[in-house]
C-alpha cells in the first residue's frame, strides 16, 4: 500500500552541488536553499563534512549549517563519511548526521578508503559520541548495484544493514541505488526482504535517474510502504565515484507524480519548479528530470493557443 503522505528529503544541495567543479558561492547556495524552503521543503541533506581538499565544493559546510540552523522547522542532515568528519559536523552544531558507507567493498574503498567493516567501526565510534537528541541516518550506497562489480546481492546488503543497526538501533536506513541501474522489481524485492528481516527499522530510498527509472523506482519503494524519499531539484547530481551515474531522481518529477496520485508531500510544485529552473542555470550543473520541460512546453502551447 502506497503511503498517503511522503517525506521528501531534498539532496540537491549535497548530491547535486557536490559534482559541480566550479565553487558555488555560499550566498548562491543559500538563495537556492531559501527557495526550496519557501516551496515547502522541510528536510534536506544540505551539505557534507568531507575533506575540503578532496571536495572543495563542500568547504563551506560549517557556514551553511550556521545559516540553516535558524530556519524554523527545517530538518538539516549533513553527510559524514568518518568519525573525524562527524566530530567536525558536531562541532558545527549539526543536529542530524547522515553517515555514508557502501555495501560493496570496491565502492567503499574508492569512496572512503575503508572496508565496509572499518566503516562499521567508525559508525560505532560516532554513536558513542552523539549528543542526546541528535538524529542519525545511514546512507548505504551501492545497496543494489556497484559501478565496479555490478549487482550487489540482497543478502550482502541486508547482512551489512543488520550489523549497522546492531551498532545504531535508532538510525534510519536509506538504501541507495547509487548507479541508477536497478529496476523497480529489485527495489520492491529488497525493501520487502528488508522489512521482513528487520521489522523495527526505519527505511528510506535514494535513487538516481541514469536509465530513466528514477520515478518508477521511487514508486516501487513506496509500494512497500517506504515513506521517506531522497530527490534532487532539477535532477542535479551524479557521483564522482560512480562513473556514468547521472543525477538523482528529480524532486519535481516525484512531487508531480505523487500530487497526481493524491499523495501529500507538502511541497508547492510551482515554487519548486522556480527553484529548479534557477538551479539549472548554475555553471557546470548537469540537470535532468522531465517535468520541468513538460510543464514549460505546456505553457508554450498555452501562449500559442
Ligand atoms: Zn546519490
Amino acid at each position: 500500500m502506497i503511503p498517503t503522505s511522503v517525506t521528501m528529503v531534498e539532496v540537491g544541495p549535497r548530491d547535486g552541488f557536490q559534482p559541480i567543479e566550479r565553487f558555488i558561492p555560499t550566498d548562491r547556495k543559500i538563495a537556492l536553499i531559501d527557495q526550496l524552503y519557501d516551496a515547502g521543503v522541510r528536510r534536506m541533506e544540505a551539505t557534507a563534512f568531507v575533506s575540503p581538499r578532496a571536495v572543495p565544493q563542500m568547504a563551506d559546510a560549517p557556514e551553511l549549517l550556521m545559516y540553516l540552523r535558524d530556519k524554523p522547522g527545517l530538518d538539516v542532515q549533513v553527510l559524514v563519511p568518518s568519525q573525524r568528519q562527524a566530530e567536525r559536523a558536531l562541532a558545527a552544531d549539526a543536529t542530524h548526521l547522515a553517515f555514508v558507507l557502501s555495501a560493496s567493498e570496491a565502492h567503499n574503498q574508492s569512496n572512503v578508503r575503508r572496508s565496509p567493516a572499518e566503516s562499521v567501526e567508525d559508525l560505532r565510534a560516532i554513536v558513542a559520541m552523539l549528543p542526546e537528541g541528535t538524529e542519525l541516518r545511514i546512507n548505504l550506497a551501492t545497496s543494489f548495484d556497484c559501478p565496479f562489480n555490478g549487482p550487489v546481492s540482497a543478502e550482502q546488503t541486508l547482512n551489512l544493514v543488520e550489523t549497522l543497526l546492531a551498532a545504531a538501533p535508532e538510525a534510519e536506513v536509506a538504501l541507495c541505488d547509487t548507479t541508477g541501474r536497478v529496476t523497480p522489481d529489485r527495489v520492491g524485492a529488497l525493501f520487502r526482504s528488508a522489512k521482513a528481516r528487520l521489522p523495527q527499522a526505519r527505511w528510506a530510498f535514494h535513487g538516481h535517474d541514469t536509465y530513466g527509472l528514477g520515478v518508477a523506482n521511487v514508486l516501487a519503494a513506496l509500494g512497500e510502504g517506504v515513506d521517506v524519499v531522497d530527490a534532487s531539484f532539477a535532477g542535479m547530481g551524479g557521483c564522482p565515484f560512480a562513473p556514468g551515474a547521472t543525477g538523482n531522481v528529480a524532486t519535481e518529477d516525484v512531487v508531480w507524480t505523487l500530487a497526481a496520485m493524491g499523495v501529500r508531500t507538502g511541497i508547492d510544485l510551482e515554487r519548486l519548479l522556480q527553484a529548479a529552473g534557477d538551479a539549472a542555470t548554475l555553471p557546470g550543473a548537469s540537470v535532468g528530470g522531465r517535468v520541468r520541460d513538460a510543464l514549460s512546453a505546456r505553457s508554450c502551447q498555452a501562449a500559442m493557443a
